[in-house]
């Protein structure tokens, strides 16, 4: 089965967030159910310089319009040359890792934001996205990809199955992934005529969304068949607290709606294994995570302390709920807690962890950067992560607080609720209990989790069991793997009815 992938984001390529690691890692899962995967990725010109390194693969050029080109590269130069958007610090991938990518000639990453507000097309322009490139560069005919299926991520990615149905190719089989629906891609309706659409196009049933143009709306219109990040987000979608104003039309393609919760790269997160740590280990010899913990602490100038040494690793903005646990700090340490935070966002919530850091030397430690390397050694030191976000369409930390043994304390919502088992004192009997959830997401419930972490933090023999439960949740992309593979036969068997 041939797929074509098409995203903003791929690890180790470029990345701000979780849909790079999905980019980068769903295609290689995927070739263990024979299902060969090319991705189409924007060329900021920090992928641009990663090919350009290439040792193998193919370059096929520059298309006529110079907005494209394609290539075919294989991997083992991102060890060698890691790359991120010029913003972030950098990341190292195996050598052995293959991504085959076709990037095409795109400004930089900055001026295509993730949310579609931040850096909008000046009016009357269209905004530049890998759809537009798709479209401009005829990419099936030119470049001869005849994929059996096209599956499109986030808003970025939404108009390629709006342009397959309307003239590129209908009877290909689409599929679109929803990672984040707050992120939707919606412009003024005057960059229309730009976007070189049948004028039919702009109505209730193709790009038009309140009068405005809405990427994501006609992606979810277009497409044959819609996925979000998990089953719990697939139905919180459908209610107009987390639909974000497109509950109605999910409701009405509720029957071609479904949930699949990611996966991670147990390569790349392997605390056996992860060269960005201190000290290995796995499940029979916790004692080495100790090494990992004091390294942690130097890092952001912890002192010693008998209560559990708490993380976060996120973007600090309040759908992570990064507010509420501002206003949980004090008691935090009161509790005998310490923290090590480790991100940037909201300026002012920037500012409430720094200040706490300065209430609480010692105890509070940030660092306001992107950084990949420290992130692992986070969740091979810490004994939890904390990711009590209102709302979290699958999240990937606290996957790797399971797979490293760090216990995830997370808000009832989304994946954080279909892949964390509480530690009620059943789950615990069963021993099934693989970290903390609270809900609904408030203050007052948060400090409540943090309390029992505490509390059970003080029971090394319960402790240490829900970490070795953790350690065996399946996290890697198996499972969810052969849950695409089975939805794309689904979709392309559609086709012959
Ligand atoms: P989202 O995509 O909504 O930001 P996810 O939990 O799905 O949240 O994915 C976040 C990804 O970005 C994870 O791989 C996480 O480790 C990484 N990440 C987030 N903030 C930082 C940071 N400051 N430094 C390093 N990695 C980070």
């Amino acid at each position: 089965m041939q797929v074509l992938s098409v995203t903003s984001e791929i690890y180790p390529l470029v990345k701000t967030g979780g849909l790079a690691d999905v980019g980068g890692a769903l295609p290689l899962a995927l070739k263990g159910h024979r299902v060969s995967v090319k991705t189409l990725v924007p060329g900021y010109p920090a992928v641009m310089r990663a090919i350009e390194g290439a040792t193998t693969g193919e370059i096929t050029g520059q298309s006529r319009s110079g907005h494209s080109m394609i290539s075919s590269a294989q991997g083992p130069m991102f060890s060698k040359s890691p790359m991120q958007a010029s913003t972030f610090s950098s990341s190292i991938a195996p050598p052995s890792m293959t991504v085959p990518a076709a990037p095409m000639r795109m400004p930089p990453a900055r001026t295509i934001s993730t949310t579609g507000a931040a850096s909008p097309p000046s009016p009357g322009r269209r905004p530049d996205c890998p759809a537009w490139a798709c479209q401009r560069d005829r990419w099936r005919n030119r470049h001869r990809l005849r994929p059996d299926l096209v599956h499109v991520h986030d808003w970025q990615a939404a108009m390629v199955p709006v342009y397959m149905r309307y003239g590129e190719a209908p009877e290909i089989p689409s599929l679109i992934t929803i990672h984040n629906i707050a992120f939707q891609g919606r412009f003024s309706a005057d960059i229309f005529p730009h976007l070189e659409l049948p004028a039919h196009a702009f109505s209730i049933d193709g790009v038009e969304y309140y009068g405005d143009v809405g990427f994501l709306k006609g992606g979810l219109q277009a497409a044959w068949a819609i996925s979000t990040v998990s089953p719990s987000y697939a139905e919180e979608i459908l209610t107009p607290e987390y639909g974000m104003g497109l509950e109605g039309l999910l409701t009405y393609r509720s029957d071609d709606l479904t949930g699949i919760v990611n996966g991670i790269d147990a390569d790349i997160w392997n605390p056996e294994t992860d060269p960005n740590i201190v000290a290995h280990y796995g499940a029979g010899n916790l004692k080495s995570r100790e090494r990992n913990k004091q390294a942690l602490a130097e890092r952001f100038g912890l002192v010693e302390g008998d209560g559990p040494l708490f993380c976060v690793i996120s973007r600090l903005t309040l759908q992570k709920g990064m507010d509420l646990l501002a206003e949980t700090l004090d008691e935090l340490v009161a509790m005998g807690g310490r923290l090590a935070v480790l991100g940037s966002g909201d300026r002012d919530l920037e500012n409430l962890f720094h200040a706490a850091a300065i209430r609480h030397p010692g105890s509070i430690g940030v660092i306001a950067a992107y950084d990949e390397p420290l992130s692992h050694l986070m969740q091979a030191g810490a004994d939890a992560i904390l990711i009590p976000s209102r709302f979290e369409p699958c999240g990937l930390t606290q996957l790797y607080g399971l797979r490293y043994g760090c216990l995830p304390v997370v808000a009832r919502t989304g994946g954080l609720n279909d892949t964390v088992i509480d530690a009620s004192s059943a789950a615990i009997a069963a021993k099934a209990a693989t970290g903390f959830s609270f809900g609904p997401v408030t203050t007052d419930n948060l400090r409540r989790a943090l309390r029992r972490t505490v509390r059970l933090y003080k029971e090394p023999k319960l402790w240490t069991a829900m970490q070795k439960q953790g350690m065996k949740s399946e996290v890697s992309w198996e499972g969810s793997a052969a849950l695409y593979a089975g939805l794309y036969s689904e979709l392309i068997a559609r086709k012959g009815t």
